[in-house]
Order: C-alpha cells, then sequence, then structure tokens
C-alpha cells in the first residue's frame, strides 16, 4: 500500500475544501473502510478524515428524502424515515450493500465513490431519480445521479459529495429490488431496482436500473421504452426484456458470464415489474 504522509481532520467544510484545494495529494476519508480494503490511490498522501463535517442528518421532506452522504450505511438500513420511503427498499439495500461491522463505519458517499458498479444501493438510487450534490470551493453543485456517475472523477473534482435527494415517489408506486447472488450474504452478481406504476393491469410508468453489469450501473432505459404501456403480465414482461437487453452489454467475469447475466437479467426485471 502507497505510504499515508499525514493525518488531518478538519472541523469545517471550509477548511476541509480549503486544504483540498491547497494540496493535490490530500485524500478524503470518510469512514476509511474502502480506503483500508483498497488502499490510498498514491503515494505521500495526506489523509482528510472529513467525518467531522456535519453532513450525516437524514431529513424527510415533504417531497423528497434527503440523506447527509455522511451518513453510515447503518443508520440508513434502520433509520424510520429510510425504512417507511419507498417501500422499504432503500434501507433494505443499505443493508444488503456490506456486513454489519463495514454498515457502522462505511458512509453512503463511500459506497457511491467505490467500486459503484457491484453496490445494491446505487441502481435503487438511479431507479428513485436520485440527485447527488458536491460541494466545491465555487459553490454547490447538484447532478443526476446517472450523469454523475458517467462523469465521476470531473464532477467530483477538488470537491466533496455531500448530499443525496430522492423524490419521495407517487403513493400507486410500487419500488422493488430483486437480486441473485452465490450465496445470501454474498455480493450480488445482479442486483436490479426498479419503481413501477400500474394502471388497469398496463404498466403506466417503469424506471429500472442495474448494478452488476459492468463498471458502472446503469439505468435499462431500452428495457422501460419497451415495457411502457405494455399489459404487466409476468411472461409478457419477461420476454420483452430478453428482447430489449440484447443491446445491452453485460460484464462477463469471475463472478459470472454475459451469457449467465443474459439469462437471468429479465428474470429479475419480471419479478421487479410484476412482483412474481
Ligand atoms: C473487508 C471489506 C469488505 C468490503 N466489502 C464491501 C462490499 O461487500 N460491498 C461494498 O459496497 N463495499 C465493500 N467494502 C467497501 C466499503 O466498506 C464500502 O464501500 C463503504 O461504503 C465505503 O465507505 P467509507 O465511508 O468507509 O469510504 P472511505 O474508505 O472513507 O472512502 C472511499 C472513497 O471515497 C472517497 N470519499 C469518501 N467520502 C467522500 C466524500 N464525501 N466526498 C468525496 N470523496 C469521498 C475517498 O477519498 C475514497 O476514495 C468493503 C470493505 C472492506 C474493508
Amino acid at each position: 500500500m502507497p505510504d499515508v504522509r499525514a493525518y488531518e481532520r478538519p472541523q469545517s467544510l471550509e477548511e476541509a475544501l480549503f486544504r483540498l484545494m491547497q494540496e493535490p495529494r490530500t485524500v478524503p476519508l470518510a469512514g476509511g473502510t474502502a480506503l483500508m480494503a483498497y488502499g490510498v490511490p498514491h503515494e505521500d498522501a495526506i489523509l482528510l478524515d472529513i467525518s467531522a463535517l456535519p453532513f450525516d442528518a437524514i431529513e424527510q421532506w415533504e417531497d423528497r428524502l434527503v440523506l447527509g452522504a455522511l451518513a453510515t450505511l447503518e443508520a440508513l438500513a434502520r433509520d424510520e424515515k429510510v425504512r417507511t420511503f419507498a417501500d422499504g427498499v432503500l434501507a433494505e439495500a443499505a443493508h444488503a450493500e456490506a456486513t454489519s461491522l463495514l454498515r457502522q463505519q462505511g458512509r453512503l458517499a463511500g459506497a457511491l465513490l467505490t467500486d459503484v458498479g457491484r453496490s445494491e444501493i446505487a441502481p435503487v438510487l438511479l431507479a428513485l431519480d436520485a440527485r447527488v450534490s458536491v460541494q466545491q470551493m465555487n459553490g454547490l453543485k447538484t447532478w443526476p445521479l446517472a450523469a454523475f456517475f458517467e462523469q465521476m472523477e470531473t464532477a467530483l473534482g477538488r470537491g466533496l459529495l455531500v448530499q443525496v435527494d430522492i423524490p419521495r415517489p407517487l403513493a400507486e408506486t410500487r419500488v422493488r429490488r430483486e437480486r441473485v447472488a452465490r450465496a445470501p450474504r454474498d455480493r450480488a452478481i445482479l442486483s436490479v431496482a426498479g419503481a413501477v406504476r400500474l394502471d388497469g393491469g398496463r404498466i403506466a410508468a417503469v424506471r429500472l436500473a442495474v448494478s452488476g453489469v459492468g463498471a458502472l450501473p446503469v439505468r435499462l432505459h431500452a428495457v422501460e421504452d419497451a415495457l411502457s404501456d405494455e399489459p404487466a403480465t409476468p411472461a409478457h414482461v419477461q420476454a420483452l426484456a430478453t428482447q430489449a437487453i440484447a443491446a445491452v452489454p453485460l460484464a462477463d467475469d469471475r463472478w459470472a458470464s454475459a451469457a449467465y447475466r443474459r439469462e437471468v437479467l429479465p428474470v429479475l426485471i419480471r419479478r421487479v415489474v410484476c412482483g412474481a
């Protein structure tokens, strides 16, 4: 592991941002679990412990849930406001993200910035149309999560991820997630999340996202388009999903072949959309 040159613990956001701008070797440290597991990114790093900064609140607003990016995964899994939001799926995904010990220490920001291609919480946030806010010296910028993932390094710059906002789904929207893993507590091979609104047995609105298909979790726009206004019958949904993912690139790695993923993904989509 590369050497760490120094450790600092700023007490204010201004101080933290100033150090990040002033000293290119600074590396933010939130819970530190991913940095510990994967190592600091370069020699001579200055660890900037941001855990004292006030970005761990979980707030329920009328139209949204607002998560401080430094909330621990355990807080997200246990908090009543999260457990009662979006059919409890977000809390469930936070619980599935890591083991108990890591959840106590690991933060939401860390989960979205490390190995996010296999994250359990990221597809839920994508399906719920979440937005993330990055604080830099020259101001706060908010990104749709999908756009943030596509240009993470530029979007983050020398700033800090401080907040995740999730619009409250409409009352008649059902939110579900389905996953497949080698064993129940293993990291998922594929994890699908969806927000679905039915109207008279037809799919009136659907947002779907998946992790486990590559370096980033992605929205399944082609599947959403194919399912729009179609009957929500399981066999029909699975058949349409099978066709629609034909052009979606799927990872082929030590966890599973692309062929396996192509076989299983439509089944998970069917369960998310139809609940069966
Ligand atoms: C043994 C072990 C097993 C693990 N297994 C899993 C697993 O199964 N699933 C999983 O998802 N993760 C796993 N992890 C990784 C890790 O525990 C989680 O991803 C956790 O959520 C990371 O959060 P953290 O606060 O500890 O991140 P940190 O280690 O503090 O930071 C991670 C990265 O994000 C950057 N960063 C953190 N916060 C901010 C911020 N606010 N703004 C800008 N940059 C920031 C850091 O500079 C660093 O590059 C594992 C880790 C260990 C040690």
